[in-house]
């Protein structure tokens, strides 16, 4: 092969990439435009989902114009349903349009967002600066970076956690391990998220060793907590992290921050806060005094994949200090480090990666094509919806609200007329479904105050009250399906 065909059949490819993905984008924005006037979601047809699971390898290769026709046709015509305005499942928005965008660029330039003098580089540096400022929590030059979510960054954080408690009681964890070392308790609030005891458990810091956080009606009872800490002080163990939530995935709440970050100080414990979900709620004038003592926290996990609407997957890690990281996941060792070049240490020796996607370009696109206004606006207008949301529920004899909600998560349960009190807890487990296979609204359940518990998440820049009311609707019709089923 001449090395004029080399190059003309590189032409001839990116000609070929040059009008699929030009077809692409139309489709795309075809699809997007057209969301809001399809079903919520639709069960694949069976042969589809057999056609897909069964897909052969194929041996020749097909050109991008029929890739991206299949990919139109048999793959985005059947989403999860979170682009549509009238989505309330679990934690998940719509992708914003300037983020979708931005991983295509992302894609064409395909870094490893490591070290080096790449824009990338210098880019994720800006936007986890960027995202520490939309939240008010104070930032350092490499106190952060983005992970693949909150699970990955709260492994992150506790890493860190576990790593300076054990330097402060005077145990080299990098050379011993555990082994030997006192055993490390956090006290965590029982609607904390499934990552934190995953991380814990990962950690080797194992569920003997976490307590439960006695929180009454949304209040800290210091004194009990205290004595818990004590109590483990005195059995020999090291007391060391302590979690909070500013969000929780349950119901929303915003666990009383200020009173965790007091009795952290005082008993020396690392705070942890999880703002996954919930820490952008602080944009919203309406609550954002319920964040006090968040920018207190030893480390924060945010999520940019949820409320801002940056297309999975975007997770970011917040500290105070870069150092607990870097001593936690750094295989350069500290006498080396300066030696290095650099006050600020590669992105590989903060966290769990070593060769990282540019997770920058999309977030950085999202937050910038709506401002800081734009996105405290549409927090806010979430906020005020699940309020609204909340009196529909209390009008309505066949629904009681489960928790009063705080940020944009509704917590309610359905009690149709004709349900036996016995029955309505597999009324209340089996109802998601049932309103999901209806087409028009889509809602997930989850267990709440020990009852089975609808959870509504408002994150959609376009649901309205009209699509609260359609829900309440779809609920009803549901419920009282269900209810008459023999
Ligand atoms: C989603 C969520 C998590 C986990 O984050 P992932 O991005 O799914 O890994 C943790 N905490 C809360 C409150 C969440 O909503």
């Amino acid at each position: 092969v001449s090395e004029l065909d080399t190059v003309a059949a590189r032409e001839a490819e990116l000609e070929a990439f040059r009008s699929a993905a030009h077809a692409l984008v139309d489709g795309v924005a075809d699809y997007l435009a057209a969301l809001p006037s399809r079903p919520v979601w639709r069960p694949l047809p069976d042969e589809l989902r057999e056609k897909l699971l069964d897909l052969p390898l194929p041996e020749e290769g097909t050109s991008l114009d029929a890739l991206a026709e299949t990919a139109l046709r048999d793959v985005l015509a059947y989403p999860m349903g979170n682009g549509h305005p009238a989505f309330f499942g679990w934690v998940n928005p719509p992708p914003s349009p300037a983020g979708v965008a931005a991983s295509l660029a992302a894609a064409a330039m395909n870094p490893s967002v490591v070290s080096g003098d790449h824009a990338d580089i210098h880019l994720e540096r800006a936007v986890v600066r960027w995202l520490a400022e939309l939240v008010d929590y104070p930032h350092r030059p490499g106190a952060g970076l983005l992970t693949s979510g909150a699970s990955a960054a709260t492994i992150v954080c506790l890493a860190g956690a576990r790593s300076r408690a054990l330097a402060n009681a005077g145990y080299d964890l990098r050379r011993d391990g555990l082994a030997g070392a006192p055993r490390i308790v956090s006290y965590v609030p029982a609607e904390a998220h499934s990552c934190v005891p995953r991380a814990l458990a990962l950690l080797g810091l194992g569920s003997e060793a976490i307590r439960e956080v006695p929180l009454a009606d949304g209040r800290l009872d210091i004194p009990t907590l205290r004595a818990s800490i004590a109590q483990d002080r005195g059995g020999g163990a090291l007391p060391a992290l302590l979690v909070g939530s500013a969000g929780t995935v349950n119901t929303g709440a915003i666990d009383p921050l200020d009173a965790f970050a007091h009795v952290a100080a005082e008993e020396s414990l690392w705070f942890h806060v999880d703002g996954a979900y919930g820490a952008f709620g602080v944009l919203d004038p309406a609550i954002s005094d319920r964040y006090r003592g968040m920018e207190r926290a030893d480390s924060l996990t945010l999520d940019p994949h949820k409320w801002l609407g940056v297309p999975v997957d975007a997770g970011c890690a917040l500290v105070q200090r870069p150092d607990d990281l870097r001593d936690a996941f750094s295989l350069i060792p500290p006498y080396l480090r300066q030696g290095a070049g650099a006050e600020v240490g590669t992105f590989a020796e903060y966290g769990l990666e070593q060769t990282r996607p540019f997770r920058a370009l999309k977030t950085w696109a999202t937050i910038a094509s709506r401002g800081r206004a734009g996105i405290a606006a549409q927090v806010a207008r979430a906020n005020e919806l699940a309020r609204e949301l909340a009196s529909l529920v209390e009008s309505e004899a066949e629904l009681e609200l489960a928790a009063l909600p705080e940020t944009s998560i509704v917590a309610f349960r359905a009690r149709p007329d004709g349900c036996p009190p016995e029955s309505l807890d597999a009324l209340n487990h089996a109802l998601p479904q049932a309103v999901q296979a209806r087409g028009r609204a889509f809602v997930t359940g989850t267990i709440f105050d020990r009852r089975e518990t609808l959870r509504a998440c408002i994150l959609h820049p376009e649901t309205r009250s009209e699509h609260l009311a359609i829900l309440v609707e779809e609920v009803l019709a549901a419920a009282r399906t269900l209810a008459t089923a023999p």
